[in-house]
């Protein structure tokens, strides 16, 4: 692990309506987590009022999955920034690999969002990540690029971004930990070139893909690993905690 806090965010998906989002976040702020990490919880839109309500006070801070570019309008299905500001979220998910190979989110589509949640005051939490053809045919770095343009026209001091091989996400596979550390190496590489030194230094970029207590010590103890966004083991508030604290020691070290 760096020099930089860490983070550490659950991607509940389309997972926990109000009461078990309730009975989850309760159940979080009652448990003894480390003060050295960042804490994101992203539940579903329907969700945030009762996790907001019961996060309140904790250390623990809301986000969530997805945000629309426009403030307000004729967008059916779709929730604007501000809304969610609203709601006491403070970070956002955009361009996550379900939403680009499910729901046609694209580069563009993702760069126009990720603009209008800095809009209204709120972080980014940008992912990208190749597919495991992409990965196959050598493009690893080239799709990394590529998609790491877009962080170009973002605030990067409300930006956080997040490596997530799309053939580890909610497959059980992992990346090794060197095909970790060479993505997180080259995503550091495109934000220097990208913000000033000290700027680029500062933003974090955590590893998603099937991370979980088992293999959290390994990943997150990586040179340029800086947390994690977690699907699966952010379900359970013992696993999750349990990668909060390894990230937690894993910067201690
Ligand atoms: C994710 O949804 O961002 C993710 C990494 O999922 P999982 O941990 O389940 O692979």
């Amino acid at each position: 692990m760096s020099h930089r806090r860490p983070f550490v965010a659950g991607n509940w998906k389309m997972h926990m309506g109000a009461d078990t989002a309730t009975a989850f976040t309760e159940q979080l702020v009652a448990t003894d987590l480390p003060t050295t990490v960042d804490v994101v919880v992203c539940p579903p839109f329907v969700s945030l009022p009762a996790a907001a309500m019961m996060l309140s006070g904790s250390a623990v801070v809301l986000g969530a999955q997805n945000a629309h570019w426009e403030d307000a309008g004729a967008f059916t299905g779709e929730v604007a920034p501000p809304m969610l500001a609203e709601l006491g979220v403070e970070w956002v998910i955009i361009g996550h690999s379900e939403r680009r190979t499910l729901f046609g989110e694209t580069d563009a589509s993702a760069a126009r969002r990720a603009a209008s949640v800095q809009r209204a005051g709120l972080g980014v939490i940008y992912c990208i990540g190749e597919t495991l053809e992409q990965r196959d045919d050598g493009d690893t770095m080239d799709v990394l690029q590529r998609q790491c343009a877009v962080l170009e026209a973002l605030d990067p001091e409300r930006l956080v971004v997040a490596y997530e091989p799309v053939w580890a996400i909610g497959t059980g596979r992992t990346a090794t930990a060197d095909q970790a550390q060479e993505a997180h190496a080259f995503v550091r590489s495109r934000l220097a070139a990208l913000f000033d030194g000290p700027t680029a230094a500062a933003v974090r970029v955590v590893y998603g893909g099937s991370l979980k207590p088992g293999n959290a010590d390994e990943l997150l103890a990586l040179a340029d690993v800086d947390g994690g966004l977690i699907g699966g083991a952010s379900l359970d508030v013992s696993s999750f905690s349990a990668i909060i604290r390894a990230a937690a020691s894993a910067a201690r070290e």
